[in-house]
């Protein structure tokens, strides 16, 4: 509901995020999209032409959406970056892409067949009685806008760069495009459109930037004006008078004061022991997927990194990498730790990281299929050249060992088999490694769960993901936004499982660990905490926050 004033107007939205923010105002003006050029273009095409065009713009914006995660996954946390892994399955939807070949095999351009089905879909979405899901009609329109765009070479571009920092009114914006926002430009946004329930939304969150959704049109008049938006009560007010200006300075300051006081605090707590007022102590460790992250986690306070992705190096190539290659990657990342322990988790490909060179059979089900370890079990000459490298980089710091998916005690025998192998290689090869070097497992299978007191008398330490392990008890496919809502709502098995297989391996005196999701959310800190964890490793966002919970728990 916006209301006028005597010196400007009132609008109301809903706020994401808590900060208020003064400045200027600027109208994102899209330009003419792809989807919007093709009115004027013939709608006809030659099929064969048209599918060319259209599997080529497929292909780009497959990269492109693998980089917008590597980018999310690193600047913004997990749980946003799946955001376009759920962008990268809508485009492999059999019904999505079946929809585009009927339309160009009836003769439509690409553009067109793009255009309608992604229609289709929206409609579709739209009018299911579920916000979650007509909130996913807009990465519909985000997936088709771009689509247009690559296939017209035309180019959307959401801010200007230099300049002041503004704020930035939109009709809309794309989850790509929010992701895309330079922080140190814009001070917030406000869409017409949208709900909090949008990906848009969610990734504003993450980001801290205060934001407004759904405060209707704004007249384009307003372009340039002076506006006050405060995402705590969700108004924006433009071109203020005088006694609002001040009023909003005050409560700006107030803010701010708070916001740096509890800033200063996080920071004092970076060098201190992360201990509950009942003195468990419990490790913070950072998540990473790449090498620039491990500068951040630590000036963050992240005392190890409790799990390296290390797919990265295999997804940014387009070969297997080679031992040197991994060798000196992993050597360079350990240097950067400055002596602080890495645990590097072993190759995690299949299910939804699929590499075009592993030529992995095409599953009915992949996350139930041939992946992580068993693929480094079918392929022991693969798996040794990531244990060898792990192994070289291990005599240039402290590095431990990580297995992803393991089931059962008879894997943990296999993997050690071929560590021992490669030990001895090289000590015959004369190179150096870390003879110590500790050998854990990923506890993301209710099977390692359940025989965790056996596998707990097999390994030095057990990390629990939790994604895995909560889309495998539940039943509930990770990547499936219609079985989201049964993730969030059933935690209580997942905790269970964890909770006994962190007794069992007490029980050994061993060393548990969790590094999926679940460890950053902070309702759950204090029942980790009960359980005894020793270690949350979390994406670096997060690793202030768990570290100020941790402190806070009985
Ligand atoms: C997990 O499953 O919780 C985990 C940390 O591994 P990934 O998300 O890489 O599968
Ligand atoms: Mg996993």
């Amino acid at each position: 509901m916006n209301v006028k004033n005597e010196s400007g107007a009132l609008f109301h939205g809903v706020g994401i995020n808590n900060g208020c923010v003064s400045g200027k105002l600027k109208f994102f003006q899209r330009g003419r999209t792809g989807v919007e050029i093709i009115a004027d273009m013939p709608s006809a095409g030659v099929p064969d032409v048209e599918r060319a065009r259209l599997e080529r713009a497929l292909t780009q914006l497959r990269g492109r959406l693998s980089e917008l995660y590597r980018r999310t996954l690193a600047d913004v946390g997990e749980q946003e970056a799946q955001i376009f892994e759920i962008h990268a399955m809508l485009l492999e939807d059999e019904d999505f892409t079946e929809s585009l070949e009927r339309e160009i095999a009836n003769g439509c351009r690409a553009e067109l067949a793009v255009q309608n089905t992604a229609q289709q879909y929206a409609a579709l979405l739209k009018g299911l009685d579920d916000p979650y899901l007509s909130a996913r009609a807009a990465d519909l329109s985000d997936l088709s806008e771009q689509l247009c765009d690559l296939l017209n070479g035309t180019e959307r571009r959401v801010q200007e760069k230099g300049g002041e920092p503004y704020i930035l009114v939109a009709e809309d914006l794309a989850p790509s495009e929010t992701v895309s926002l330079d922080k140190s430009e814009i001070l917030g946004f406000v869409t017409f459109g949208g709900t909090p329930n949008s990906h848009t939304s969610i990734l504003a969150r993450a980001m801290g930037i205060p934001a407004l959704v759904g405060v209707g049109e704004i007249a384009p008049r307003f372009d340039g004006c002076l506006a006050l938006l405060n995402a705590a009560d969700g108004s924006l007010t433009v071109c203020p008078n005088e006694s609002q200006v001040r009023a909003f300075q005050i409560k700006q300051r107030e803010e701010n004061e708070l916001a740096k006081e509890h800033e200063r605090y996080l920071r004092s707590l970076i060098n201190k022991p992360a201990i509950t007022r009942g003195g468990h102590k419990m490790l913070i460790y950072a998540n990473v997927g790449e090498a620039h992250e491990i500068e951040p986690a630590l000036l963050n306070g992240a005392e190890g990194i409790g799990l390296l992705r290390s797919e990265f190096l295999y997804l940014s190539m387009d070969r297997y990498p080679t031992e040197e290659e991994l060798f000196e990657s992993y050597r360079d990342i350990v240097r950067k730790m400055q002596g602080k322990r890495i645990v590097i988790r072993t190759l995690d490909i299949g299910a939804d990281k699929q590499i075009p060179y592993f030529d992995l059979p095409r599953e009915e089900n992949p996350a139930l299929g041939f992946r992580g370890v068993r693929i480094c079990l079918a392929r022991e000459a693969l798996f040794k050249t990531q244990l060898r490298a792990i192994l070289r980089a291990s005599a240039h710091g402290s590095i431990s060992l990580m297995v992803p998916m393991i089931v059962s005690v008879e894997e943990v025998h296999r993997c050690r088999r071929l560590l021992d192998e490669c030990c001895a290689e090289l000590q015959n090869e004369n190179i150096r490694f870390d003879p110590n070097l500790e050998f854990g497992i990923m506890l993301e299978t209710p099977a390692a769960a359940i025989m965790s007191e056996e596998l707990a008398a097999e390994v030095d330490f057990f990390s629990v993901g939790t994604n895995d392990l909560t889309q495998y008890t539940l039943a509930a496919d990770r990547q499936n936004p219609q079985v989201a809502e049964i993730c969030e709502e059933n935690r209580e098995p997942v905790l269970r499982l964890i909770a006994q297989a962190a007794d069992a391996i007490h029980r050994h005196d061993g060393w548990i660990g969790i590094c999926g999701e679940l460890a950053a959310e902070l309702q759950l800190t204090q029942r980790f905490a009960d359980m005894r964890i020793d270690e949350l490793s979390v994406s670096v966002p997060y690793l202030l926050g768990v570290r100020e919970k941790v402190t806070a728990c009985k």
